[in-house]
């Protein structure tokens, strides 16, 4: 079975799909594995440390496209490229069909088989190819570090013969992968931390990381699967009040709160930003899906009477190395889980198989894809 791996062509998108480390592990498996010239450079991966590890390397994209079993990508598959997939291939990737129907549609018409990572179940068996998780982390991880760079103060408390200095102020919104992770480094880097999440689930989680818990006493918010749901009007209310008076007093808000397949929950109010000192930073993870603060322009960063608004989108990709490290492990545990004797061989018995298999036989055979491709193009 022949493996391709396309370089990416989103702009801002650093990442590759397959590390050399990780494509020399599948060779052994007994997979033949093609990489695009240049695909892991702006990762730090040059082509020569794929061929060190046994990895042919092909100019030619189209080429690599018609002839490979199972195409590899972080990204979508790009809607001119899908014409020159081979008949009958596969394909891996964040396929995002909320927004890329029109190249789900593609795909299926040309009877690719293909496979989304963020339609992967939470669940325990299928943790190891959770490229959703492993990419959050990084942007938690990272969102701290944006913030500390903005903000003008230290974040660790000091005592200095020039006088003290209290710790920065920081709060998490969401404390699901991203928030967790978020929370642990701004711990690290000694800030006081105080996180939020309608999930009151987390609450041990997040204090067992040294921040303390903010909580609402109405009833529990959880929804199916470990996710949140939407909430009544009674408890926005009452979040808003809670969020008001906390945020203006932070230094760093970092937001990360989401609801699966929607738009990303407003927790942040114009008027509360107002409400901060000057110079403080919120960075808003959730900006790609309409962010969490009311002010965010996504893709930007935004100075709002005198506070950092930093709705940067993509943020694992600015860590392409270790990104790419991860996915790359995440991507091939499901090829191994789904061709575990060497071929695609597909169980729709499977929770795994089903769940994120989007297109296969010339159709659209995902239920939830569809819900989102239809929530996307309804008005
Ligand atoms: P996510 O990115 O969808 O959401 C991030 C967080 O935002 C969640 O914790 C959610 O509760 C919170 N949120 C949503 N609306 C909110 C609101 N209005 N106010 C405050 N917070 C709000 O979630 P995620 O990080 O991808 O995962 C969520 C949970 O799923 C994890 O914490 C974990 O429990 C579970 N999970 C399980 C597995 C597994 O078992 N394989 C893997 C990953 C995650």
């Amino acid at each position: 079975m022949k493996i391709g791996v396309i370089s990416e062509t989103l702009q801002g998108e650093r990442r590759v799909a397959l590390v050399p480390a990780a494509a020399a592990k599948l060779a052994t498996s007994g997979f033949e594995v093609v990489v695009e010239a240049g695909a892991g450079e702006q990762a730090s991966f040059a082509d020569n440390a794929y061929r060190e590890a046994g990895v042919a390397v092909e100019v030619d994209r189209r080429a690599l496209l018609g002839t490979a079993d199972v195409v590899l990508s972080v990204q979508p598959p790009h809607l001119e490229d899908v014409a020159w997939l081979r008949v009958g291939a596969a394909t891996i990737s964040f396929l995002q069909p909320a927004t890329q129907g029109a190249v789900v549609e593609a795909l299926a018409a040309r009877g690719i088989t293909t496979f989304s990572l963020e339609l992967l179940p939470r669940i325990s068996r299928a943790q190891s190819m959770d490229a959703l998780s492993s990419q959050a982390s990084l942007g938690g991880y990272k969102a701290v570090l944006m913030a500390a760079n903005r903000l003008g103060k230290f974040f660790p408390m000091l005592t200095t013969a020039a006088g003290s200095i209290p710790p920065a102020r920081v709060l998490v919104l969401g404390a699901g992968v991203a928030g967790l992770q978020a929370i642990a480094t701004a711990r690290r880097l000694g800030a006081v931390v105080e996180a939020y999440d309608v999930r009151s689930a987390v609450k041990e989680e997040v204090k067992s990381l040294g921040a303390s818990f903010l909580e609402l006493e109405l009833e529990t918010q959880e929804g199916e699967g470990g996710y949140a749901r939407e909430q009544s009007a009674e408890f926005l209310t009452k979040q808003r009040e809670l969020l008001t008076q906390r945020v203006a007093v932070a230094d760093v808000v970092i937001a990360t709160a989401a609801i699966p397949g929607r738009r990303a929950p407003l927790l942040v109010t114009a008027p509360m930003v107002q409400g901060m000192r000057r110079g403080s930073v919120i960075v808003d993870l959730a900006a790609e899906s309409g962010g969490n603060c009311e002010v965010t322009q996504s893709g930007r960063v935004v100075e709002v009477g005198g506070v950092w608004v930093d709705g940067t989108t993509n943020v694992p990709s600015t860590m392409a190395l270790h990104a790419s490290q991860l996915y790359a492990r995440n991507v091939t545990n499901l090829l191994q889980h789904l061709a575990s004797e060497g071929e695609l061989k597909l169980d729709f018995e499977d929770e795994i198989t089903r769940s994120c298999c989007v297109t296969h036989a010339g159709q659209v055979v995902n239920e939830r894809a569809r819900q989102l491709m239809r929530a996307a193009a309804a008005p």
